[in-house]
């Protein structure tokens, strides 16, 4: 508290929705139309929840079959996606017992820890009536919500039709020579960012753009025979709507 530091330069790779909540940002450092585009970024939502168990059971097999008693599962119940982790046969293993995405998320949202647990060993249950994962457990169990997190307030982008158009502005704001001076300086990264949310080779791309402004802006450049993207820019640049 109270600390006042100076940069001559800022790279900023949160979700963009923080800029206007958890952040506090001086409208000046982007257009009206920046502005627009970060706060009409529509995040998706995601729950994850995780237990530790003492070993990868699921690879017992099933008496008189070759098979394995229990096996990565995506189902349509409310677990969506069930991930085993296995760290060797004699080693505590990790079960994701529920990875799910929007309304599947919502359901889980309000739910304390040990709920969400319940409810996902219960939907396994039937899935696997003859395993016994509850017992295989060894430590308090672990669980996110993207969306209720106020570091996130989401998972990770995922445009809608019309959105072109803030995306363009977002992901082309690394090239700031347009820009007002007060507004240069400030970049922005991160997969909400990027035309390809929820991977992190979106996040990548936008960071190596961000850097590329980010030398630019404090007077240095690239060396000619490997250009960054900014020197390609024009060549390059996603096409701009008529109405932009
Ligand atoms: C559920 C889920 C599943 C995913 N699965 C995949 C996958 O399978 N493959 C894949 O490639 N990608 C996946 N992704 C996407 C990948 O995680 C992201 O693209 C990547 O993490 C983005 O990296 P980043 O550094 O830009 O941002 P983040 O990793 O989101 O990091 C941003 C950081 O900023 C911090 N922060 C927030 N506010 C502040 C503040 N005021 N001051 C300081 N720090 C702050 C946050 O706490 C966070 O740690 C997934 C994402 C989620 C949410």
């Amino acid at each position: 508290m109270g600390d006042r530091r100076e940069f001559d330069a800022t790279l900023v790779t949160c979700q963009s929705w923080l800029l206007s909540t958890n952040i506090d940002c001086d409208e000046s450092l982007f257009s009206q139309k920046l502005w627009m585009a970060l706060d009409r970024t529509r995040y998706m939502q995601s729950a994850k929840t995780f237990i530790m168990v003492d070993r990868p059971f699921w690879k017992d097999k099933v008496p008189d079959a070759a098979r394995d008693v229990m096996s990565m599962t995506v189902t349509d119940r409310l677990t969506c996606g069930t991930y085993l982790f296995d760290l060797g046969d004699d080693k505590p293993g990790v079960v994701c017992l529920s990875y799910s995405w929007m309304s599947d998320a919502l359901k889980m949202l309000p739910l304390p820890v040990e709920q969400r647990v319940q409810l996902a060993l219960d939907t396994l249950q039937k899935i696997y009536p003859k395993v016994d994962i509850k017992r295989h457990i060894i430590r308090d169990p672990i669980t996110v919500s993207w969306e209720g997190d106020p570091n996130f307030l989401g998972a990770f982008k995922g445009s809608l039709p019309g959105h072109y158009r803030y995306n363009r502005r977002m992901y082309c704001h690394f090239m700031q020579r347009d820009l007002r001076a007060e507004q240069r300086g400030i970049f922005i990264a991160g997969d909400d960012v990027a035309w390809i949310p929820g991977w992190v080779e979106g996040a990548v791309h936008t960071s190596l753009n961000a850097v590329w402004g980010i030398i630019n802006h404090l007077g240095g450049e690239t060396i000619k025979s490997n250009p960054g993207p900014g020197d390609r820019f024009d060549e390059l640049v996603p096409p701009a709507l008529p109405d932009e």
